[in-house]
């Protein structure tokens, strides 16, 4: 289990850092993951997320 999710945009990420927004503010506790392929989607929007890839539902 090498992934971390960002705090910043709950996006699930490999490595020390958020590729997109750049925050080293990571968490391994989450709960649930939520799979953006078309951030025109309703779904996308309404949870605030911009760019496609994996994202946290919840941070525990
Ligand atoms: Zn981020």
């Amino acid at each position: 289990m090498s992934d971390q999710v960002c705090k910043a945009c709950k996006r699930i990420i490999e490595g020390k850092e958020c590729a997109v927004c750049k925050s080293g503010d990571l968490t391994r506790s989450w709960k649930g993951t939520l799979i953006v392929y078309d951030t025109d989607s309703g779904l996308a929007k309404s949870a605030g997320q911009a760019v496609p890839g994996k994202y946290a539902m919840h941070i525990v």
